[in-house]
């Protein structure tokens, strides 16, 4: 049986705005530190999920470039009036689009099933108890 589930979220403006409806792939902690850098936390939260399904509306989105440590870019998009994060694209992971969890509506059922990038976790923090990687997937 295929899980369909519907998530909204949008920016701390009201600039942005995504709709997904579809079956997410994963939930995920991302230590790197340019996820660090982006959110200004320690951590990110992300949704993994399929780029066709996941609509994303509004005229403030814009999108920086940084390089993965595959080499291959990664699309941060952004809202330019607020600043929020919104979601991630990975070339090197091509049809997943990763969801900054925190901009969700409701954020009760989310359930992370890895942290990636524990090699740049800040060293205070405790391990979920879940599938762990050094770097990404
Ligand atoms: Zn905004
Ligand atoms: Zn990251």
């Amino acid at each position: 049986m295929v899980i369909k589930v519907k998530l909204t979220g949008h920016c701390n403006c009201g600039g942005v705005s995504y709709s997904f409806d579809g079956q997410p792939a994963l939930t995920a902690v991302c230590h790197c530190k340019t996820c660090q850098r982006q959110t200004g936390s320690y951590a990110s939260l992300v949704v993994g999920v399929q780029d066709p399904e996941l609509k994303v509306l509004g005229e403030t989105l814009g999108t920086f470039i940084t390089q993965g440590d595959s080499g291959q870019p990664v699309q941060r998009s952004f809202c330019t009036r607020c600043g929020s994060p919104i979601v991630s694209r990975c070339d090197s992971i091509p049809g997943l689009a990763f969801i900054k969890a925190g901009t969700l509506d409701d954020t009760s059922e989310l359930n992370p099933t890895a942290e990636l990038y524990l090699d740049d976790a800040q060293a205070w923090t405790a391990r979920l108890g879940v599938t762990c990687y050094a770097k990404g997937m």
